[in-house]
C-alpha cells in the first residue's frame, strides 16, 4: 500500500468519523425537539426573529435592532442550556486545527499526513521488518575492523551507513541517485534499505517496497490474471522503488523483461530506485542479460556490502 493510499484511506475514515458524529448530534437534537416543547417553541421564535432582524436591519432602526438581537441572545442561551440540560454534548474534534475534515488552509492537515504515515509503516511491517530495521539500531560492531581481500568491513559499513543517512536525508525524487547493493546474505542490505524506506516514508515521500519475490509474483498475476497493472505501474510512478533480494523471484521470461522495464523506465524517467542482491555480477549477466547489468554498473551508485553473516553472529552471541 502507498502513502498515497494510505492518505485516501485516512481522509475517508476522518470523513466518516465527522459524518457519524454530526449525525449523532443531529439525532439527539430531534429528539428533543420532538419531547420538549419549550425547545421547539424557542426554535419557532429564533427562525421568526432572525427574519424580523433581517428586515429592520435594512430599515436602519438601530435601537429596535439592538432589543431583537438581545432577545435572540437570550433565546439562545435558553436553548443551549436545554441542550446541555439534556445531556447532549458538543461534538468534540480530535484535530482542532482541521476540525477533523483533514484540511487546514486549503492542504492535507498534519493529522492525516500523520494518520498516514503510521498506517503506511503498519502496512509494511506486515511484510518487512521495518520496525528492527533502523539507522539507530544498525549496528557496526559485527563489522571486524581489519584487512580483508575485500577491504576493511568495518570501514565499509561505515561509510555506507553514513552514504545511507545522508540519501535519505536530503533525499529529492527528481535528484537522487539509484543505489545498488550487492554481497552475502545477512550483511545488512534489507536492513538499510528499510531504514531508507522508513525515513522517505515518514517525510510523505511515495516510496514502493517489495522482495523481488512478491513484488514481481503480483505484478504477474495481476497482468495474467486480471489483465491490470497495477502493481507495475506504481512501481514506476512512485518516487522511490526498493527493490529487495533481486534474483530471489522465480526467474521466468516475463520477470527478466519486467526487470529490465523497470530499470529501464525509471532511470529514463530520473527516478530513483534501490536493487539489492545476493547475485554476483556473472549471476546478473547471465539472469538479467548484459544490458541490464551495464545500467546497473553503470549508471546506478554500486556497493559492495562485506563481512560475515550477521544473523549467524548474532545467534552465536547470545
Ligand atoms: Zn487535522
Amino acid at each position: 500500500m502507498t502513502i498515497r493510499d494510505c492518505y485516501h484511506i485516512c481522509l475517508e475514515n476522518k470523513r466518516n468519523l465527522l459524518n457519524s458524529r454530526n449525525e449523532q448530534r443531529q439525532a439527539s437534537l430531534s429528539r428533543l425537539e420532538s419531547e420538549n416543547d419549550r425547545f421547539r417553541e424557542i426554535k419557532q421564535l429564533m427562525s421568526a426573529l432572525g427574519a424580523k432582524i433581517a428586515i429592520t436591519a435594512i430599515s436602519g432602526d438601530k435601537g429596535k435592532l439592538k432589543k431583537m438581537e438581545e432577545t435572540l441572545y437570550v433565546l439562545g442561551k435558553e436553548r443551549e442550556d436545554l441542550i446541555k440540560a439534556a445531556g447532549i454534548k458538543d461534538i468534540s474534534y480530535d484535530c482542532s486545527k482541521c476540525k477533523d475534515t483533514g484540511y487546514f488552509e486549503g492542504k492535507i492537515c498534519e493529522c492525516i499526513k500523520r494518520e498516514a504515515t503510521e498506517l503506511c509503516i503498519k502496512e509494511l511491517s506486515k511484510v518487512a521488518p521495518i520496525d528492527e530495521c533502523r539507522f539507530e539500531n544498525f549496528d557496526l560492531s559485527y563489522y571486524p575492523d581489519m584487512e580483508t581481500d575485500s577491504g576493511n568491513p568495518k570501514k565499509r559499513m561505515t561509510e555506507i551507513l553514513k552514504l545511507c543517512c545522508e540519501y535519505a536525508k536530503g533525499f529529492e525524487p527528481a535528484k537522487a541517485e539509484s543505489l545498488f547493493f550487492t554481497g552475502n546474505t545477512g550483511l545488512g542490505k534489507t536492513h538499510l534499505s528499510l531504514a531508507v524506506a522508513y525515513e522517505l516514508i515518514a517525510r510523505g515521500f511515495n516510496v514502493v517496497y517489495g522482495s523481488a519475490y512478491n513484488l514481481f509474483s503480483k505484478m504477474e498475476s495481476e497482468h495474467f490474471g486480471e489483465h491490470t497493472d497495477r502493481a507495475y505501474t506504481e512501481a514506476i510512478e512512485c518516487d522511490l522503488l526498493i527493490i529487495d533480494d533481486l534474483g530471489g523471484e522465480f526467474v521466468s521470461p516475463y520477470t527478466q523483461s519486467l526487470v529490465y522495464n523497470i530499470v529501464n523506465t525509471r532511470l529514463l524517467a530520473r527516478k530513483p530506485t534501490i536493487i539489492n542482491t545476493n547475485l554476483s555480477m556473472a549471476d546478473i549477466n547471465r539472469i538479467y542479460t548484459p544490458r541490464v547489468a551495464s545500467r546497473l554498473l553503470g549508471e546506478y551508485n554500486a556497493k559492495r556490502f562485506i563481512g560475515s553473516d550477521i544473523r549467524q553472529q548474532r545467534s552465536l552471541r547470545k
